[in-house]
């Protein structure tokens, strides 16, 4: 279990722990309606950066917006929603990267199966920043679950309850030995993994499902396209077949929780001899340049606390 820190953001203010409980009759607990994301806090000399928070908040008012709920008062604006995890980061005494996790839960008890027109609340809360995939390379298995597409429950927002997808990739991934999944849409595309995007190389052209694969818009995804673009390499946003990933020269994943990770081994086929590529390796150290202050493109992408 990762670390969770002790002061939650919880309703309208900073509580312990133990306080920041939703009730078991909430819509939140009964049908899974909350949305949230998980955005990087990282701490870099004295002080704190935030990565790409307006694309966050964007992201997490979009989800809401998508299941037809309301955005409770701190996420009205960037500033509003800054002071919360400045306070946060300040009450937890907080002195190493973390990831904020925050979630707007429908707080409204047994109102039946709807969303409009309900109580929302925000909590946030930081907790350990551990990568849900091996840095050095993740093996993956082809899940027999496939994504649930976008006229199902929207892929491109972040629902809570649209998560027993994920869950079950994942978990059928591990209990076969690999570390996480790759979700197949309803046509047999390459969507993403359980909870980040995925990119492939073929003949120095880098290439990712597009925005309509049924993917969530992940922001990392973004900032490697944006990179991408920056130096230069070919980019194709389409369609991916499964076939393609057995013969990539390289794969790699991105997102908040997996950073960017090379993937070596997709069922059991070995991606570039077991090896980081050259391309993933690339982007892999411009991202962590951008996210410590050490590259041009951090003052476009970091907020400092
Ligand atoms: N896809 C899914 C299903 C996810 O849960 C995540 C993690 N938020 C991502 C992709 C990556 O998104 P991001 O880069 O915004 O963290």
């Amino acid at each position: 279990m990762a670390k969770i820190y002790k002061k939650i953001y919880y309703k309208d203010g900073i509580v312990d722990e133990s306080e920041a409980r939703i009730h078991i009759a909430s819509s939140a607990v009964l049908y899974g309606l909350s949305v949230y994301t998980v955005f990087p806090v990282n701490k870099i000399g004295e002080e704190f950066f935030i990565f790409r928070i307006e694309e966050h908040l964007k992201r997490l008012r979009n989800s809401a917006k998508l299941i037809g709920i309301e955005c409770p008062g701190e996420c009205e604006s960037l500033e509003k929603f800054l002071e919360v995890v400045k306070n946060l980061i300040k009450e937890n005494s907080l002195n190493e990267n973390v990831f904020a996790r925050a979630t707007i839960h429908v707080d409204e008890l047994v109102p039946g199966t709807k969303s409009k027109g309900l109580n929302t609340i925000l909590s946030i809360f930081l907790y350990e920043a551990k990568p849900i995939v091996p840095q050095d390379g993740a093996k993956l298995k082809i899940s027999p679950w496939r994504r649930n597409p976008d006229f199902c429950i929207p892929s491109r927002a972040k629902v809570n309850g649209a998560y027993v997808n994920s869950v079950l990739a994942k978990q059928d991934a591990i209990d076969s030995g690999y570390d996480d999944a790759i979700f197949l849409d309803l046509n047999g595309h390459v969507c993403e993994l359980s909870a980040a995007n995925i990119f492939i190389v073929r003949d120095n052209i880098l290439i990712t499902p597009d925005n309509s694969a049924d993917i969530l818009e992940g922001i990392n995804r973004k900032t490697i396209l944006e990179i991408a673009e920056a130096e230069n390499l070919k980019v194709e946003e389409r369609k991916i077949d499964m076939t393609e990933l057995y013969i990539a020269d390289e794969i790699f994943t991105v997102g908040t929780s997996a950073f960017v990770a090379p993937v070596i081994n997709v069922d059991g086929r070995i991606v570039n001899s077991g090896k980081e590529g050259k391309v993933t390796n690339l982007l892999k150290n411009k991202m962590q340049k951008i996210q410590t202050n050490q590259d041009e493109l951090s003052k476009k992408y970091l907020t400092k606390l």
